[in-house]
């Protein structure tokens, strides 16, 4: 039998100079969300950037205007949300040692899943859905995101030796049916948050195992690199989230990088727009071209980088650059190999590393496992190559 059991409501930061917020249901859109358009909405360049989820606010910002009617209300109470749990995520630069105090991090822990079920209120942690081991729950967004989270912690573990998130077997808290009509999946520090979308143009987010693994590697990346989440800082924040949601998803699948698609969030665009995706590494700005959406801006050459202050400076739009490099080494060393780089490169990177120290990184990374026979001769002229043809270093 699953144990459901009602826990005492928890604040979604764990420090004291958040005491007394918590997530909510953006009320004042909940009333006057239908009809809310681009004036409404006031400040689009405050919104834009604020957002750090697995959807770019670019794309919210665009389907505030573009969406019909009846879809707008869930599109500003996601852009909403997604500002808050910015905020809260903000606020929760806490340094290791607030967030060990809180109990989160503890060491020498199981690397444990627990679902919770956030009852379609704007609140994590409401009713424990399921925990490691247990049965089923015939819930299919609580179910995959339990299987996928899974199957992430596993890849980790298996290929690249990383006990969990914190590398000391963090738990892997997963709250499935966020909000209502939520469009967006979190990573928000301390815990992966997935909506459920509007059904018509977003479908479960839970339900995407490349979602799943994008969020969960948030997660590594923070207890690694610690990549600020800003300028080209955040860029690499995303690519990494991008490179192993990718690479889990192609493991889980038994592709290779030869028949794998290489597109990202796929698999949660709803009956509207199937067939299109977020991003595409292979070919970066090819993801999706249409009126709800808007088209995909991302570059693939540092010469068309994004400089505006848009997307937090183009977060999850100069991610494009590096992603196509990662997409090319990919195509001539395997995936897994290609990670395992990749990941070396992350636990000796920085909190303010710029494109140029990355490739710097990546490319010592690559010379130490192919001197340790753990990628092939040939893999830092790869690595260099792939990154020559983005124009990096620029
Ligand atoms: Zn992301």
């Amino acid at each position: 039998m699953t144990s459901f059991g009602r826990r005492p409501k928890k604040r979604i930061s764990c420090d004291a100079p958040l005491a007394g917020r918590s997530m909510h249901q953006p009320q004042e859109l909940q009333e006057k969300g239908a009809g809310m358009g681009k004036n409404s909405l006031g400040r689009r360049q405050k919104m834009s950037g604020c957002c750090r989820g697995f959807i770019p606010p670019t794309i919210l910002d665009h389907l505030v205007v573009a969406a019909p009617v009846e879809t707008r209300t869930a599109v500003v109470n996601s852009v909403r949300q997604s500002l808050m749990t910015r905020e809260d995520r903000a606020g929760q630069r806490v340094g290791m040692e607030g967030l060990i105090a809180a109990g989160r991090f503890a060491s020498g822990g199981f690397a444990n899943r627990i679902v919770y079920d956030c009852e379609n209120k704007w609140e994590p942690q409401l009713l424990k859905m399921r925990t490691e081991g247990g049965p089923a729950t015939g819930d299919d967004s609580a179910d995959n995101a339990y299987k996928y989270a899974g199957e992430a912690r596993d890849f980790f573990a298996d290929e690249l030796g990383r006990n969990s998130i914190d590398n000391q077997g963090m738990e892997l808290i997963l709250n499935v049916h966020f909000g209502t009509d939520f469009m967006n999946a979190v990573w928000d520090g301390t815990q992966m948050i997935f909506g459920e979308g509007d059904g018509e143009i977003f479908s479960g987010f839970a339900r995407s195992l490349d979602v799943v693994a994008h969020e969960l590697a948030h997660g590594v990346t923070q207890h690694t690199a610690n990549l600020e989440y800003a300028n080209q800082p955040g860029a690499l924040n995303e690519h990494f989230s991008d490179v192993f949601g990718t690479a889990i998803t192609q493991h889980c699948l038994g592709q290779d990088s030869g028949r794998a698609d290489w597109l990202i969030g796929n698999e949660i665009m709803g009956p509207t727009l199937y067939g299109e995706a977020l991003r595409c590494m292979k070919a970066p700005g090819t993801a999706y071209d249409n009126p709800l959406l808007g088209k995909d801006p991302q570059p693939s050459h540092m010469r068309d980088a994004y400089t505006g202050p848009d997307d937090n400076g183009g977060v999850h739009i100069n991610s494009g650059i590096p992603n196509k490099s990662f997409y090319l080494v990919a195509m001539e060393i395997g995936t897994t190999a290609a990670v395992k780089v990749w990941y070396h490169a992350l636990q000796n990177l920085w909190h303010t590393a710029q494109f140029n120290d990355t490739v710097q990184v990546i490319v010592e990374s690559s010379r130490i496992l192919t001197k340790n026979k753990q990628t092939p001769l040939g893999t830092p002229q790869t690595v260099r190559s792939a990154f020559k043809e983005v124009g990096l270093p620029s």
